[in-house]
């Protein structure tokens, strides 16, 4: 059940929101969409499930095209949306009778609510009112109700944010057991989330994929492969001077007068730095080599 995902571009208005995204995620993987805030992760998870249009570019689930396929489409995905939007009136059993009776099956309705009630661990809250419940709770009723067709396809918009450290572990193993299954989309802007829970990551910045690694390669390809040096000069000089330095990669200010600077792992960067000080008349008065962590890199790859 591959998800493909091809030159995918969406613009709100004047504002390009994605820009030319093109992923794959293969199935049963657990990926993991890695992106700060307005990065463009909801956008990509609402086009790809059909609830709104991309601008250009298309979407194919298991070779049906997310236009012209749109209800098979949304027979095979289920979509926990950013936030969890749910109705606080109904009772947790009479609301996930309320979802299952939209898909068409051949198992009755009431085997289909108590499978998920059980696997969601909702069996003690089930006759309760969903505005009663804890947060924690109610992300189980939005993953309940985004398994409850038994889709292949699971695409989850930040399902941990705003629970407490037990809730996440919780959710991130439904996440975890729904995942043995089934091919996954799990936005975060939590480094750790990531590496918890995924076999793949996807790094979006400003609606643009800046990173694709396999989690095996996270290390090798994303962090070790990268050399990352802080330098501290006497003076402030334009970050284009710097990114002129031979081997300089992504060049970012941290403080005044500190710039963090990335190269390859085999081109170091630091002899350059310093004929590149001599030639301006620089001090610097401090150099040093950051550790590589995934965090360091969401950083570096995304300015943030
Ligand atoms: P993320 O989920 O990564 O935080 P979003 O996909 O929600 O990012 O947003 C990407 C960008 O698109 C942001 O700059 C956001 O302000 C903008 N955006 C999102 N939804 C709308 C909308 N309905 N109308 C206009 N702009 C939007
Ligand atoms: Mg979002």
């Amino acid at each position: 059940m591959s998800v493909i995902i091809k030159n995918v571009t969406k613009y709100y208005g004047e504002q390009k929101a994605l820009d030319d995204v093109s992923f794959e995620i293969k199935t049963g993987e657990i990926m993991g969409f890695l992106g700060p805030n307005g990065a463009g992760k909801s956008t990509m998870m609402k086009i790809i499930t059909g609830f709104i249009p991309a601008t250009s570019g298309s979407v194919t689930i298991n070779g049906h095209d997310i236009g012209t396929g749109s209800l098979k489409v949304r027979e095979m995905t289920g979509y926990l949306p950013e936030n969890n939007p749910l109705y606080p009136e109904m009772y947790v059993r009479e609301y996930l009778g309320f979802v299952a009776s939209m898909y068409r099956s051949d198992i009755p309705l009431k085997n289909r609510i108590d499978r998920i009630i059980e696997t969601t661990g909702l069996i003690p809250e089930q006759n309760k009112k969903i505005g009663s419940l804890s947060k924690g709770y109610r992300q189980r009723v939005g993953l309940a109700q985004a398994l409850i067709h038994d889709p292949q396809v699971l695409i989850l918009d930040e399902a941990t944010t705003g629970l407490d450290p037990n809730q996440i572990v919780e959710i991130r193993n439904l996440i975890r057991e729904a995942g043995k299954e089934k091919t996954v989309m799990l936005s975060t802007h939590i480094m750790q989330e990531v590496e918890a829970i995924c076999d793949r990551i996807i790094i979006i910045d400003r609606g643009v994929i800046v990173a694709d690694e396999i989690k095996e390669n996270i290390y090798s390809k994303l962090i070790n492969d990268r050399l990352v040096i802080e330098v501290e000069f006497d003076r402030d000089i334009p970050d284009s001077l710097l990114a002129g330095i031979p081997h300089a990669g992504r060049v970012r200010k941290t403080k005044p007068n500190t710039w963090i600077i990335e190269s390859p792992a085999d081109h170091d960067v630091r002899a350059g730095l310093f004929e590149f000080a001599v030639r301006n008349n620089l001090t610097v008065l401090s150099l040093q080599r950051k550790e590589g962590n995934l965090e360091e890199i969401f950083r570096i790859l995304t300015g943030k």
